[in-house]
């Protein structure tokens, strides 16, 4: 069974071809500025990697041209797009209505549009990607997969906020948390890498990318994560503040006679990592700027860890055992650093490093020593073979 996968931005689109037999990648690419006349098409098949620029106006147009070069009989990986079995589209926000994936029909699609208010830069997007590929492909089953679905099983304590509880009625005001795909992707193979049943572990999975979240993973559940009502919350981002006393918000908007559109955007674009250093919200420049003996760099790195530590310590109590952390995202896989530098002030838990082991990029490895009470554990994180996974089992269920 094939299965594409679309993970759809207001002006783009990422995608692959996946081939569920083998789980393999057959074709991978995507497009950027669509709506425009200088968009950028990316494609990778069974040749070199293409790259065009030229008119893409909607997302259909660009789903269309993706088929087109996957069935192109040069570089194309299939002969024909009925080939695709089902799409698997990356939904952002759930809200309480989806708790796990779900093929997508009209009951679907209006729901999605309830949700919109939730995730107003995501939702209407990934809903224009539902769209276009009900449009380029109409014999192909569309399957939604949820950012948010693998953090449902969060207990009521872990996922109210303290306001008045009619906020929560009313305006369904609550955390949700995000990347559960990544999550729930790492901690299976977190498990299969300990050669223990998912159900018997629990495990502290740390995706930390431009977005980094945090999740208490109980036997194969989320228990509890730091990302909340948006993914603004928990730990210093790329350019999003993480955690912040909520006083401070109309306070800055007092002082700097700003409004919320203005403050949301520094929560959201200007602080972080790059609000804090002043240099970039990109680890790499960061970890660059820190070895010249850049001290704002070299604070921001002791800020990032120092609040992923602290997670890791409440996320402990909150599970009462840990048998693993895993590090994943950008970050996780390809900072040897930074993984170091949490991993060096984790020796209450028991924890011992593999010097040597952590000096590895992109790839599963573990990097405790063999006497760590807490298996510590870089896991790549593979958020589209989740995606087909899901996809072509609800299919195939439904067929
Ligand atoms: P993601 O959002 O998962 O793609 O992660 C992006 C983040 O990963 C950025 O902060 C990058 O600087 C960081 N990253 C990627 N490669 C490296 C690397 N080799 N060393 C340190 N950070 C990296």
């Amino acid at each position: 069974m094939k299965i594409l996968v679309l993970n759809c931005g207001s002006s783009s689109i990422k995608y692959q071809l996946l081939d569920m037999e083998t789980e393999s990648v057959l074709a991978i690419g995507k497009v950027e500025r669509v709506g425009m006349e200088d968009a950028i098409f990316e494609y990778k098949g069974s040749g070199e990697k293409i790259k065009e620029i030229g008119t893409i106006l909607d997302h259909t147009a660009g789903v269309r041209k993706v088929l087109k070069a996957l069935t192109d009989p040069a570089h194309g990986v299939i002969k024909a797009p009925e080939e695709i079995a089902a799409v698997g589209h990356r939904v952002v926000h759930g809200g309480e209505a989806f708790v796990q994936s779900v093929i997508i029909d009209d009951e679907v699609k209006r729901t999605l549009r309830d949700l919109f208010d939730l995730a107003p830069l995501h939702n209407p997007a990934n809903l224009t990607g539902i769209l276009a590929a009900e449009a380029a492909l109409p014999h192909a089953p569309g399957v939604a997969v949820f950012d948010t679905a693998f953090h449902a099983t969060m207990p009521r304590k872990a996922f109210l906020y303290a306001l008045p509880y009619v906020m929560y009625k009313r305006h369904k005001v609550r955390r949700y948390g995000f990347h559960g795909t990544s999550h729930k992707y790492v901690s299976q193979r977190a498990a299969a890498m300990l050669g223990r049943p998912l159900e018997e572990v629990n495990i502290i999975t740390c995706h930390l990318g431009n977005g980094s979240s945090v999740a208490a993973v109980q036997g194969g559940k989320s228990v509890d994560t730091s990302m909340g009502f948006t993914p603004l919350a928990g730990l210093i981002m790329g350019t999003r503040s993480g955690d912040l006393d909520p006083g401070v918000i109309p306070y800055i908007m007092a002082r700097e006679e700003i409004g919320i559109s203005e403050v949301n955007s520094m929560l959201n674009k200007h602080s972080g990592m790059l609000g804090i250093s002043g240099i970039s919200s990109d680890m790499r420049q960061i970890e660059e700027e820190m070895e010249k003996g850049d001290q704002r760099a070299i604070e921001t790195f002791e800020m990032m860890e120092y609040r992923l530590r602290k997670y890791i310590g409440a996320y402990t109590a909150a599970l009462g055992r840990v048998d693993a952390i895993v590090f994943t995202g950008g970050i996780g896989e390809n900072s040897p650093i930074f993984r170091k530098a949490v991993c060096e002030n984790l020796g209450f838990l028991g924890v011992t490093f593999d010097e040597e082991a952590n000096n590895c990029r992109g790839e599963e490895k573990i990097i405790s020593g063999p006497d760590s009470k807490v298996a510590v554990m870089v896991i790549p994180t593979n958020e589209e073979l989740m995606i087909a996974r899901e996809t072509a089992e609800l299919v195939a269920a439904a067929k």
